[in-house]
């Protein structure tokens, strides 16, 4: 195949020899294992980005919610407010503990809609256990101090699902930093990578410490294997947090890049694009189309060149497995749905790129 013709990706992982040199660093320091100095550090760094006091690094996004929701003790007596327009491992781990999801609408930024997120706490009997997950849309942080309040109002715990947020903020304040705690993802197309891998951020001394342990088998401190509870095996690799120490030092960089592929698309898409909130780490641009007919035309016309392109997250109250779940409103989420497309947003674009994807969007 032709160079012209490579495949161009929606949100590859960018990493080279640094990455490379980093993760040869710590195989050869013999901390080939779930801990080690590197795991330190990265833990250290991810805690002052996101401005708390502690980072736990883990297997992955979905293992740093799955131990909120242990930590938490969510299970059928919970109920788990989420919006309907994200990924499924934001409300999975609460899913298989048995707890009731509850769905929110969009607003037009396409983050969890406030003043419907109200009607539902107004309306859930008080007494009952209740989480808010709010979650960073592409980038977009929601909007923590409001979601906050609400949640103190009614009595509701607050976490942030920030996996497509880390380096993004919100009115000063980072991604993740709101609430009980927050979560990242280093996915291999998220906006930084460690292959796989994540992150719960805290001021809490004791979840941090507990989640720790969880991720560790719950195994007490005791020469023997002693256990007073069971725990998983969610522990991030020493290789990989240094392959993740690598990448929050290009972080800035990789985030002006994602800028200047937003300001292109600005530019340069004749139509709508989701408006990124103040802050945004630009995860990914999104194209807001007139019609699914046209969302769907402009999703050929990509494949056709060999581009990675993709509709917005399909809203979860239009999941089969979900069908049984309450949604209140959703007519936004469905329409951005209908009518969005993930448009190539990877911090390796080149000018090459660009031209062929102006092909294809003008
Ligand atoms: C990627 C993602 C997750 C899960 O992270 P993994 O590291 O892939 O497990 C959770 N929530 C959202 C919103 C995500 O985009």
């Amino acid at each position: 195949m032709s160079n012209t013709n490579k495949r161009i990706f929606l949100s590859p992982p960018f990493v080279g020899a640094a990455e490379r040199a980093a993760a040869k660093r710590a195989f050869d320091s013999g901390y080939v294992a779930p801990c080690g100095p590197q795991v330190d550090e990265f833990e250290r760094r991810l805690a002052k980005l996101a401005g708390r006091k502690y980072a736990v690094a883990v297997s992955s996004g979905t293992a740093a919610i799955d131990l909120l929701m242990a930590e938490l003790g969510v299970d059928e007596t919970w109920t788990v407010i989420a919006p309907t327009l994200t990924f499924i491992a934001t409300v999975g781990p609460a899913f298989h503990r048995g707890a009731k999801l509850v769905f929110v609408d969009s607003d037009a930024t396409g983050n969890i809609d406030v003043s419907l997120l109200e009607e539902v706490l107004k309306s859930l009997r008080v007494n009952h256990k209740i989480l808010v997950i709010g979650v960073d849309l592409y980038g977009n942080c929601c909007d923590y101090g409001a979601i906050a309040k609400l949640c103190r109002k009614f009595g509701a715990v607050f976490v942030t699902d920030a996996a497509e947020a880390v380096g993004a903020k919100r009115d000063g304040r980072p991604a993740g930093s709101a609430g009980l705690a927050g979560v990242y993802s280093f996915n291999g197309n998220k906006i930084i990578t460690t292959s796989g891998g994540g992150a719960i951020v805290t001021d809490d001394r004791g979840l941090a410490e507990r989640a720790r342990k969880r991720a560790q088998q719950s195994r007490e401190k005791c020469v023997w294997y002693e256990h007073r509870e069971v725990g998983y095996n969610y522990r991030l690799s020493n290789i990989l947090a240094a392959i993740g120490l690598s990448q929050l030092d290009r972080l800035p960089a990789i985030l002006k890049k994602r800028k200047s592929n937003y300001d292109w698309y600005a530019r340069n898409f004749k139509g709508d694009l989701l408006s990124p909130t103040p802050g945004a780490n630009h995860w990914l641009t999104v194209a807001v189309l007139s019609s699914c007919r046209e969302r769907d035309k402009l999703l050929r016309r990509f494949k056709a060149a060999n581009i990675e392109a993709r509709p917005v997250w399909k809203p979860l109250h239009l999941q089969p497995v979900f069908a049984k779940c309450r949604v209140f409103g959703g007519e936004v989420a469905e329409a951005l749905f209908e009518r969005g497309v993930c448009l190539p947003s990877g911090t390796g674009l080149k000018s090459g790129d660009f031209a062929r994807i102006a092909a294809c969007i003008s």
